[in-house]
């Protein structure tokens, strides 16, 4: 095949495995089955209508909708005419699903009738009319049994763009990464080398698929191997245990949200989760204690860090390691190299903090339309996560908190990430994020926001006090609110900078 991209899998795929089930769309009311051949037939009848509309090498198409086998045909067809694949995130506001649709330059919108809006030009947005869109439903299938199944096999190189994917926004606007095939290709290595996958991996993908770890830490590896992916529209832990039981699921990706959810839940104790094999989680801290709520069944946590601009592997703790280094986020993946250096770009030394950098074949060549910032991301070679971290005499790198959050009291620099997990240990706090507030004496001193459980006993005093003698006196947060919720991202990270501009002015 000239087509050395990943758009040529499915059509490598049906030429080993034809018959192998690849993907199980789960819906209310039931589920549809394809195989790679399906997905194959699929993706190149989707090609020949993406190029029939124009999409041409180069060109952007744009998805905009639910785990759905759609999110992988588009993918796929993109690959297979050379075109760059643009997934959008569902949860995002119609002007930020139009900002990232002007700002990649989106030739073709696939959308799913789910996503409410998409289509409206509501007041303040600038959905282009240059746009071409496709729906996903009887459109979507009636083009794609009328058009052509003939194969395609384009060149298309390894280092061509595969994919823009923009950035959670956790701390500012998204931005586009472009990952190139082997940049996927890659990753998914890494992925299958240091998780063991096997041809007969069964995984649930409940993690969105617009999200670097749904797509490239869960279903492009086991697309690669063979394996089966189980879509789902969304998460939720009481239908989670139902699929987990009628798949026979052995590999589910999640954040560490949707496992605490799951551990909550009033079917934890009895759920049958026997059929697991790997149990990943990352894109945020783990708690220590959930990490132990867990191991208690026996169920042991594979924990990864990365971020979009890697495709995102970079850090993985592997199962046997994972009792006696628990907390921290492994070494890195084979084909990756990171470095935890000071301000000067010189590693520092074991135990003391540094900003993670990390080197490798997996690592995006640069944002889109961004060179200032792809310039300014980069020191050597090397890309610089904005994350602070602290590695061990064995090597293992334990994720500390984003360089971005530090409350700096008194010229003590505090990592709210490590004052939150001791406010989690507390029975009553469901959820928390601790933020600097202005301080004429301090200039900053910590302040901690929290979701308490309904039948909270604790006074917010209490909850302070419990601290002390936990954390040095000068971590311990001079305020707390009680905040009905916590703003996050789709992904279920915390939105720092919102969690500021909500609480970080006010008096307590
Ligand atoms: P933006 O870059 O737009 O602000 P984002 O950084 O949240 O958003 P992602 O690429 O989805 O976008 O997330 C990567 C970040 O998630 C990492 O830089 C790190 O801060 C955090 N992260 C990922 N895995 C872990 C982990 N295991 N432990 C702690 N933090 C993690
Ligand atoms: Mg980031």
């Amino acid at each position: 095949m000239r087509n050395e991209g990943i758009g040529s899998w499915p059509a490598r795929r049906a030429r080993k495995t034809p018959h192998r089930t690849a993907l199980i769309h789960q819906r209310t009311d039931g589920h549809r089955s394809f195989s790679y051949a399906d997905l194959h037939d699929r993706s190149t009848r989707l090609a020949h209508v993406l190029h029939a509309r124009g999409v041409r090498r180069g060109d952007r198409v744009a998805h905009l909708g639910p785990n759905h086998p759609s999110f992988l045909e588009t993918l796929f067809a993109s690959g297979l005419l050379g075109a760059v694949f643009v997934p959008l995130n569902t949860r995002l506001a119609m002007p930020e699903i139009a900002y990232q649709l002007a700002d990649s330059g989106a030739r073709i919108l696939i959308h799913h009738p789910s996503v409410h809006g998409t289509t409206d030009n509501a007041p303040g947005t600038t959905l282009t009319t240059a746009l071409d869109l496709l729906e996903v439903g009887p459109d979507y299938e009636a083009a794609l049994a009328a058009a052509p199944a003939a194969t395609i096999d384009e060149p298309v190189s390894p280092d061509d763009v595969c994919i823009i994917m923009y950035t959670s926004g956790t701390t500012g606007r998204p931005k586009g990464a472009m990952l190139t095939h082997a940049n996927l290709v890659w990753n998914a290595v890494n992925v299958l080398i240091d998780q063991d996958l096997a041809a007969d991996e069964r995984a649930l993908v409940s993690a969105p698929l617009f999200h670097t770890a749904g797509l490239n830490m869960l279903t492009l590896p086991v697309l690669l191997k063979g394996g089966t992916c189980v879509l789902v529209e969304s998460f939720d832990p009481d239908s989670t245990f139902d699929l987990v039981e009628e798949h026979r699921i052995t590999f589910m990706f999640g954040v560490p949200t949707m496992y605490d959810l799951m551990a909550r839940h009033p079917r934890w104790p009895t759920a049958d989760l026997s059929t697991m094999r790997h149990l990943s989680c990352g894109g945020a801290p783990v708690p220590t204690g959930l990490i132990e709520t867990y191991q208690r069944r026996g169920l042991t946590f594979q924990q990864g860090y990365g971020m979009t601009e890697a495709a995102p592997g970079t850090l993985f703790l592997a199962a046997e390691h994972s009792v006696a280094k628990a907390g921290t986020a492994g070494v890195p993946h084979f084909f990756s190299d990171v470095a935890v250096v000071g301000p000067d770009g010189e590693p520092v030394p074991v135990g003391e903090l540094g900003e993670v950098q990390v080197r490798g074949p997996h690592v995006m060549p640069g944002y889109w339309g961004l060179p200032a910032e792809s310039a300014e991301a980069f020191r050597d070679g090397w890309f610089r996560t904005g994350d602070m971290a602290r590695v061990d005499a064995d090597g293992f790198v334990s994720i500390v908190d984003r360089l971005k959050d530090m409350i700096i009291s008194g010229g003590e620099n505090i990592y709210p990430a490590e004052v939150e997990d001791a406010l989690l240990a507390h029975p009553d706090v469901v959820e928390c994020a601790v933020i600097g507030v202005g301080d004429a004496r301090w200039g900053e001193v910590p302040r901690a926001v929290v979701v308490v459980r309904d039948d909270a006993k604790a006074e917010p005093e209490e909850i302070l006090a419990s601290l002390t003698g936990r954390l040095a006196k000068y971590k311990i947060p001079k305020s707390l609110v009680v905040a009905a919720e916590l703003p996050r991202t789709a992904s279920g990270k915390l939105v720092k900078p919102r969690v500021r501009a909500l609480y970080g002015t006010q008096d307590s």
